[in-house]
């Protein structure tokens, strides 16, 4: 005898029937009370902001050290996601996906004088045989080094684009507002490498056009600002940013021709746009991307160089592209969610659709079946939504109840037998989330709006 409702191997079902998922097996708390969660971050008064609060009310992340959060399985899927399609903006126009050691050997840093200039955001530490490395906060020395090490390197095979998604690490003074600032995140980051200056601008604006077709695609209102260059260095840069009142980094922009700049370069006291000399307003904003044109500034150092049509040797232009991945996911969060219910952008959301079958023991206990063969069903016909269905089966709870939990998730679909299910045929109440509708539907009319 198994369980009403399988998610391990079942003898009993005939071979390759979909494994339902079930919400009571999930390694996932659910619904902590706002005191809980500050326990949980282990000091009074340090939930910062929006994102935070419900990511760990729903158990979305849990708190390992101040800056560090163990992320769960709901978050590890809608970052998969966000990676997925990262990975085709990035592999669309060229990038090559590759994989560098977070541990990185402090010469490379000496190199550049960044094992100095990077002061203590740096996380450093030794080997057994005393030999110095950090804890790589971004690879453009690794990534050059690398790119040096291949002396065959010809014009032809230019421009290369070359990225990773991994663990960056850095002790920030001030981790805090959960994903959005933490010690050690995950981030994008992208290295092109050009025969010439024109050629590395013409890059820089196809990976800048990527950023854009991205957040369109997660449907984020975003604003891409020119930048200060920081630590890393180079000529020109711009920063992607979400408005929001919580954002750290103060803005301008040009209500009439579109110009926009982080407040942290040139004056602009006057508030007066340089490009169109209109009024200037201001607002903040949070920073989920970075673009630098770098030159040669890490080139010259490693020698990265490439030989052109006559055989000579030339330094590559070279060019950094960073996405903050975590602090993507809790930035979506913060701007598209409700004080009380996150919403997710419909390409990330870590389930596309929960069903609710009714209470043991109520009037409709007879719909489970119903529910049942819905899941199997839509599984089954629609190819996208595999993986994708979760039974909420902690039907010691009312329908109510687990309602307002799926509500607080941000299933985009969530899917209710109740009365009208047991009648002929079967009729499903359908919370649209992201629209706010609610309709009833048969089989039929459920599957063609999935
Ligand atoms: P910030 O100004 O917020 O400190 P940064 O300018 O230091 O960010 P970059 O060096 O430009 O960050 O890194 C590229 C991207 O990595 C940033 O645009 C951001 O999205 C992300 N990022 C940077 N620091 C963090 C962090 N502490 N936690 C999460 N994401 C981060
Ligand atoms: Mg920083
Ligand atoms: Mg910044
Ligand atoms: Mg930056």
């Amino acid at each position: 005898q198994h369980s009403r409702y399988v998610t391990h191997k079942c003898h009993h079902c005939p071979p390759g029937r979909q494994q339902r998922l079930v919400l009571s097996r999930m390694f996932q708390p659910q619904n902590l009370r706002e005191d809980q969660v500050l326990s949980l971050e282990g000091r009074a008064g340090e939930l910062t902001c929006k994102s935070q609060r419900l990511m760990l009310q729903v158990g979305l992340i849990l708190p390992a050290s101040p800056g560090c959060y163990h992320l769960m399985p709901y978050t590890v899927r809608a970052m998969e996601k966000l990676v997925r399609v990262i990975d085709q903006e990035m592999q669309a126009i060229g990038g090559q996906k590759i994989n560098m050691p977070s541990l990185s050997p402090a010469e490379l840093w000496r190199a550049t004088s960044r094992w100095d200039l990077m002061g203590k955001e740096l996380l450093r530490l030794r080997d057994r045989h005393g030999k110095e490395y950090c804890l790589g906060p971004t690879h453009e020395e690794a990534v050059t080094a690398l790119v040096a090490s291949q002396k065959k390197l010809s014009y032809k095979q230019l421009p290369l684009l070359l990225y990773q998604v991994t663990r960056k690490f850095r002790d920030e003074p001030r981790p805090r507002f959960g994903l959005l600032r933490g010690r050690e995140f995950y981030m994008k980051d992208m290295y092109t490498f050009d025969s010439s200056a024109e050629a590395a601008q013409e890059t820089y604006g196809l990976v800048c056009d990527a950023y854009c077709s991205l957040f369109d695609r997660l449907g984020l209102r975003w604003l891409k600002a020119r930048a200060d260059v920081g630590s890393i260095g180079g000529t020109m840069s711009h920063e992607f940013q979400l408005p929001v009142d919580i954002g750290e980094d103060r803005l301008v922009v040009c209500p009439s021709c579109h110009f926009s700049a982080n407040t942290e370069i040139r004056d602009l006291s006057q508030k007066i746009c340089p490009d169109c000399q209109g009024p200037l307003t201001e607002t903040k904003g949070i920073e989920v991307g970075h673009t630098f044109y770098l030159g040669t500034k890490y080139s010259s150092i490693f020698n990265a160089q490439f030989t052109n049509a006559h055989g000579d040797p030339l330094l590559a232009e070279m060019g950094c592209y960073g996405l903050g991945v975590t602090r993507i996911l809790a930035a979506a969060i913060e701007v598209l969610s409700t004080e009380d219910c996150i919403r997710w952008p419909s390409l990330l959301a870590p389930y596309q659709v929960c069903l609710i079958p009714p209470k043991k023991g109520s009037k409709e206990e007879a719909a489970t079946e119903i529910m049942e063969h819905l899941y199997d069903d839509i599984t089954e016909a629609v190819v996208q939504l595999q993986g994708e269905v979760l039974l909420d089966d902690r039907t010691h709870l009312t329908i109510g109840n687990r309602l307002k939990d799926a509500n607080k998730l941000g299933y985009p679909f969530v899917i209710i037998a109740g009365r009208r299910a047991l009648e002929d045929p079967a009729h499903f109440e359908v919370w649209c989330q992201n629209t706010g509708e609610v309709v009833f539907l048969t089989k039929e009319g459920v599957m063609e709006l999935l």
